[in-house]
């Protein structure tokens, strides 16, 4: 290796600002032009061992080139993506992100702040996200909030602030050492997010109601209270109320006025995951199956599957500014708050978190508020649950395909059917259809089960599906699946 004298001084800028500049102009172009040729691209292919190899080597010791890396980006890794960007991509819950957020990711790279927090614009905008999203979900101005990875660190974020709030003694100091057990309630419909949260908090999953739905995946809010009454009597300590705006298999929404009563009656804390259906509560014709959300001491939503921003974007909103606060502020002497410079200013979201370096995600929402505007967003949520009914009904339409669950929003769960095959064989044949439609390349849907019966799921979150896409996806299921059928039996 070449010893270089560390007198002489280096940077990681271009030497040819020219040079990367021009190759920087070149990817801009290219990646717009991927972006609208999307719809003529396979959903989703298998990555080839080929192109596996192609990204691999020893480690890089020796500097390269920026453009022979990027053509090593286009060959080996652009054309093989997870496929959530894709029209007819309905997978789990994936938002596909925009053009806009490419830009919003670029401008925020370029400044690269650390949005710990402080006196400077990237916080300010942050706030400025912030204040928009209590408006929208009628949280008061004096709340707090926080953007966050996603859905799950914004359940975390809740869930801590609950658990502290409500276990009646000084958990920082004391950690979960005293007898009781804390209690989380919510229903067997909860995202798994949850369970893994109520964990790591230290509650223990023994500690975790999953509460029976109703017909239509709603919370049983009796048999909540019962369960509340009954730990109560047996000496437990319920602490909270989870109810979903949403939930992640079918799109229910729990009936948050009950909750956030049972909440009020016995004192609990009350959280709302809404991960992608609190945007539901935007259109004016849904807001009455999400009223209640209004009264939650914390909502936690994500803004990269609906509102469709570029990943990683969730939010936590916490009715009680102090409750938050007091859950993860500390000011060690390094990190003391000025009052004045860089490190004055009010907006210190790392003591309303975890993370102390923090990303500039705000600016990526604040575009896209700013450049679609919020009746825009509203609308393409209309269009995407106007999409899902549609595919249901070209499900109840279809001879071989039954719908397996209700669909009040924007999933849809179906599966095919054959005469006088179990639904323990029926369950093997839809996983088996499912993989086939994602290896075609045409489509991809997940998969789950409800109620017993293995379902191809359709989550659709997708500004860039159209009408046809869901007619070619039931021309699909059907194919293949008469394929399958043949394969097996007949
Ligand atoms: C997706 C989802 C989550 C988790 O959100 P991430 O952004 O994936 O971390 C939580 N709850 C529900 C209902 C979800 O759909």
């Amino acid at each position: 290796m070449e010893r270089v004298d560390p007198m002489t001084e280096e940077t990681l800028d271009p030497q040819d600002w020219n040079e990367l500049r021009t190759l920087g102009h070149q990817m801009l172009d290219d990646m717009f032009a991927y972006l609208q040729e999307l719809r003529e691209k396979p959903t989703w292919q298998p990555y080839p061992d080929a192109a596996r190899a192609e990204i691999g080597g020893a480690v890089p010791k020796e500097e390269g080139n920026a453009k022979q890396v990027y053509e090593n980006f286009k060959e080996n890794i652009l054309p093989y993506p997870n496929g959530n960007i894709h029209p007819r991509f309905w997978g789990w819950v994936q938002g596909g992100g925009t053009p806009l957020g490419v830009l919003s990711e670029m401008l925020a790279a370029t400044m690269n702040p650390n949005v710990a927090g402080g006196n400077h614009s990237p916080a300010y905008v942050e706030a400025q996200v912030l204040d928009w999203l209590k408006e929208i979900f009628d949280f008061p101005q004096e709340a707090s909030g926080l953007l966050v990875s996603g859905g799950t660190m914004a359940n975390f974020v809740a869930l801590a602030v609950a658990r502290n709030a409500k276990a009646g003694y000084d958990i920082r100091k004391e950690g979960l050492t005293r007898h009781k057990p804390v209690v989380v309630y919510g229903s067997v419909e909860m995202h798994s997010s949850l369970l893994r949260t109520v964990e790591l908090l230290g509650i223990g999953n023994q500690y975790f109601r999953r509460i029976a739905v109703n017909d239509a995946f709603e919370v049983d809010a009796d048999a909540l209270r019962a369960a509340i009454v009954q730990d109560k009597s047996d000496g437990l300590q319920p602490i909270c109320i989870v109810g979903n705006a949403g939930t992640v298999n079918t799109g229910a929404f729990d009936d948050l006025e009950a909750l956030a009563k049972l909440a009020q009656e016995f004192g609990l804390w009350f959280h709302v995951d809404g991960a992608f259906g609190a945007w539901a509560y935007t259109i004016p014709e849904f807001r009455p199956r999400l009223k209640g959300l209004e009264r939650a001491d914390s909502l936690a939503f994500d803004l990269h599957k609906w509102f469709y921003t570029q990943y990683e974007a969730g939010v936590t909103l916490v009715r009680s500014d102090s409750a938050h606060f007091q859950t993860f502020t500390v000011q060690p002497p390094y990190l003391k708050h000025t009052g004045r410079g860089p490190h004055g200013g009010q907006n210190w979201f790392t003591d309303y978190g975890l993370q102390l370096s923090r990303g500039f995600r705000a600016l990526k929402v604040w575009m896209a508020f700013k450049t679609f505007g919020l009746n825009k967003l509203e609308r393409m949520y209309e269009q995407n649950i106007a999409q899902a009914q549609y595919l249901a009904q070209l499900v109840e339409r279809a001879p071989n395909l039954e719908l397996t669950a209700p669909h009040p929003l924007n999933i849809v769960c179906f599966r095919y059917v054959i005469p006088n095959r179990t639904d323990i064989e029926l369950n093997t044949f839809n996983q088996e259809l499912l993989a086939r439609i994602q290896e075609s390349g045409a489509a991809v849907p997940s998969g789950t089960t409800v109620r017993g019966k293995y379902s191809i799921r359709v989550a659709n979150v997708n500004h860039r599906s159209r009408m046809e896409d869901f007619e070619l996806l039931i021309e699909v299921v059907e194919r293949i699946g008469a394929e399958l059928k043949q394969q097996t039996g007949g």
